[in-house]
């Protein structure tokens, strides 16, 4: 009977750096790579570049002063010889390499000064009779002091002494073609020499499916039930009254896109409910999110609740507030505006007015989520370009959410669990949240990170758009461009000319910006120029955008803080600069401030030589697609999810093993047994959940 082997508490610590706080964590610490060291290589058939295990005897060692000090010695197995050089050593390492000693070394072998060479390779004095290992040896991932050895030794142990029983019944692994999980696990750290090193390395073996089925499938089922538990929490039932929405949808100029409509059914149907929505509104840029929010925004106001409208940026707050007090005053509704930058009086103002419930409707930045703003009866708050904004900040909303619902409590954002303490007359209502963004996402994604949400989908333009042209120009084109530029506003058009991204330094980018836009005033000496940039004074960006919407302005020199939302349709044309450094999603947003109204649009990409393999791809990618969701599968092709979409990711922070650009089908199949299991097996649930995110709940509420 094997025991447990002690942990000492500076092992733990690092043990915990790792994830790993259970003995149980430890089997499910699984190995990066293998080492083959269950045969010999003779050395003569050693290639350069391999990793191999060789024996022989020392048939000469000395320490060389050339090119560095350094203890070399040349090992004979009769087929070849091979050197072996040490840059640090000490002396039992000169003991175990002297001359006539017989030796196992594993390394990867060079081109070296004398020869073929094997730098710090592992080194072991065998008898001509010791046993080679049995299985590969695991190479796993580790943190400064902790050792490969001791690793092994903690893990080899733990699948000694803990019970590694299937989490999952017999019958559901059979009916899915699933390995159980015990022999999967021993295989992974104990792979026999017959299984190839690469299958296990690139996680195609079946072992490897099962694990990663096992991952997905314990991601999935926590976020659906973090879905169904709103269900058990309250929130007022907005009924559509439609006094409001109807003489809204009267009054506009256009009438809703089929696609529009069955959102908004969606959302009007979630508001009628009373438990909290948690909706994700999903739609390609320019593709009419706003009037959707704002329908929504009047379901609420007709049942006498408050409402908040977010936008990341000031730019586009204020062209919402615009916006929005131009349908909804005819209403009756007087919109509020809040953002950072209001003098202290403006804003305490503001807040009365929001406090006392006297205004119905507050939009703004996230000031409007800062402590000190309490909302009389908040029904509903609309989050817009919601990937833009940090966790941090989500955190706040939630806790907002609380807040309103019972005033005394305060807002902590450091800690992130959503569900209230119950109170003695039970939990109190909390608002109903519409989250809005253009990232289009590919299915699979969208199923991963948002099973925890209800997804609408805008799947289709507004009619009457005539599509953009994008051209890709070199940079030493740019005159060419400058006299596109002249003709289109000579016509009446107005057009965007975009700064270069300097990710290095904002000072730089700024610079440029400002250099851009003397230049500009100065080749174009017959038009009105503009500027604005992230670091203009708030008052002084709404102004700029305010003039060149107006048709103040006819080039409007940017950096790329026009990136989001802005909306001015009769600018016709853009040219983006030093398009080679931006991203896909970057390109695709920026590209969609034109193209907004009859006009046709057209937007230039100048880029300069020499290009990166990966800015090639994506200049190919943006030139050949308008559609915003397969640049988003194209951009998953080639970055892979965890950087398409930034920092959420709650769904990605549980993964490790699965790869949600390869793994699509275990994870719609992950998918479909969870709720199956959630709805006909909770015990198995609360098991596989046990065993897999027991401490990682937190991640569930950001
Ligand atoms: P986004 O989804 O990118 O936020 P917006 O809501 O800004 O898009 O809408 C883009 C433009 O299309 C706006 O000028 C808006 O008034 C207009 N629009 C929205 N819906 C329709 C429609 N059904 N028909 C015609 N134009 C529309
Ligand atoms: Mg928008």
């Amino acid at each position: 009977m094997t025991t447990p082997l002690k942990i000492t508490p500076i092992t733990l610590a690092k043990l915990a750096k790792l994830g790993i706080t259970r003995r149980s964590d430890l089997v499910l610490h699984l190995p990066l790579r293998y080492e083959d060291e269950t045969h010999l290589s003779p050395i003569a058939t050693l290639q350069v570049g391999e990793s191999a295990q060789i024996q022989g005897v020392v048939a000469h060692a000395e320490v060389t002063h050339r090119p560095h000090r350094a203890l070399v010695c040349r090992l004979e197995d009769g087929s070849g010889e091979v050197f072996l050089r040490f840059l640090h050593f000490h002396a039992g390492i000169q003991q175990q390499l002297k001359v006539g000693k017989r030796v196992r070394a594993v390394g990867e072998v060079r081109e070296g000064f004398y020869g073929r060479e094997m730098v710090h390779p592992k080194c072991a004095n065998v008898e001509d009779d010791t046993p080679l290992q049995t299985s590969l040896t695991p190479v796993y991932p580790t943190t400064a002091g902790l050792s490969q050895t001791s690793l092994r030794k903690l893990i080899a142990n733990a699948l000694e002494v803990i019970p590694i029983t299937d989490t999952l019944p017999e019958s559901l692994c059979n009916r899915l073609n699933l390995q159980d999980f015990s022999s999967s696990i021993r295989l992974l750290h104990q792979p026999t020499p017959d299984i190839s090193a690469a299958s296990l390395v690139a996680h195609q073996h079946p072992a490897w499916q099962r694990i990663k089925f096992d991952e997905l499938l314990a991601q999935q089922i926590s976020m659906r039930i973090h879905h169904r538990e709103r269900r058990q929490r309250a929130a007022v039932a907005m009924l559509p009254r439609g006094t409001l929405t109807e003489a809204l949808l009267a009054a506009l100029p256009f009438s809703l896109t089929r696609a529009q409509q069955k959102v908004f059914s969606e959302i009007s149907h979630d508001l009628s409910l009373p438990h909290p929505m948690q909706r994700l509104l999903l739609g390609d840029v320019g593709s009419g999110k706003t009037i959707v929010a704002a329908l929504a925004a009047l379901q609420a106001i007709e049942n006498g609740y408050q409402v908040a409208l977010m936008s990341p940026t000031e730019i586009l707050a204020e062209q919402h507030f615009l916006k929005l007090s131009e349908w909804l005053t005819p209403l009756g509704i007087t919109p509020v505006w809040l953002s950072g930058s209001l003098k202290k009086s403006a804003k305490q103002r503001a807040t009365e007015l929001i406090a006392s419930g006297e205004t119905l409707l507050a939009i703004g930045t996230h000031a409007l989520f800062q402590k000190n703003v309490q909302f009389h009866k908040l029904g509903l708050a609309i989050v817009d370009e919601q990937h833009k904004f940090g966790v941090e900040q989500r955190l706040a909303l939630h806790a907002k959410g609380k807040s309103s619902a019972e005033a005394s409590l305060s807002v902590d954002i450091s800690t992130p669990t959503l569900t209230l303490p119950l109170q003695g007359g039970g939990k109190p209502p909390e608002p109903h949240q519409l989250m809005m963004s253009a990232t289009p996402i590919p299915r699979t994604l969208a199923m991963s990170f948002y099973a925890d949400l209800d997804v609408s989908v805008i799947d289709e333009l507004p009619p009457g758009r005539t599509p953009i042209v994008t051209k890709l120009v070199n940079d030493n084109r740019r005159a060419e461009v400058c006299e596109r530029v002249r003709a289109a506003c000579a016509k009446g058009q107005q057009a965007y000319w975009v700064c270069p991204l300097i990710e290095e330094s904002e000072t730089l980018e700024l610079q440029n910006a400002q250099e851009t836009f003397v230049n500009m005033q100065a080749t174009f000496p017959e038009l009105r120029v503009g500027l604005v940039h992230g670091r203009l004074d708030n008052a002084e960006k709404v102004r700029v955008m305010a003039a060149f919407k107006a048709g103040e302005l006819d080039l409007l020199v940017a950096t790329t803080v026009i990136e989001v939302g802005v909306d001015v349709p009769n600018a016709s044309l853009m040219v983006i600069e030093h398009a080679e450094r931006m991203g896909l999603a970057q390109l695709h947003q920026l590209r969609g401030r034109v193209g907004r109204g009859a006009a046709h649009s057209l937007c230039i990409l100048l880029f300069q030589p020499p290009l990166s393999e990966l800015a090639r791809a994506r200049l190919k990618i943006i030139f050949e697609h308008t559609d915003g969701f397969v640049i988003a599968q194209e951009d998953l092709q080639l970055r892979g999810p965890g950087e398409l979409l930034g920092a959420r990711q709650s769904g990605v922070a549980m993964l490790r093993f699965a790869d949600l650009n390869e793994d699509g089908e275990l994870l719609e199949l992950a998918r479909l047994v969870a709720d199956e299991l959630l709805r006909d097996d909770p015990d198995t649930c609360r098991k596989h959940l046990h065993r897999w995110i027991a401490h990682k709940h937190d991640f569930l509420h950001v």
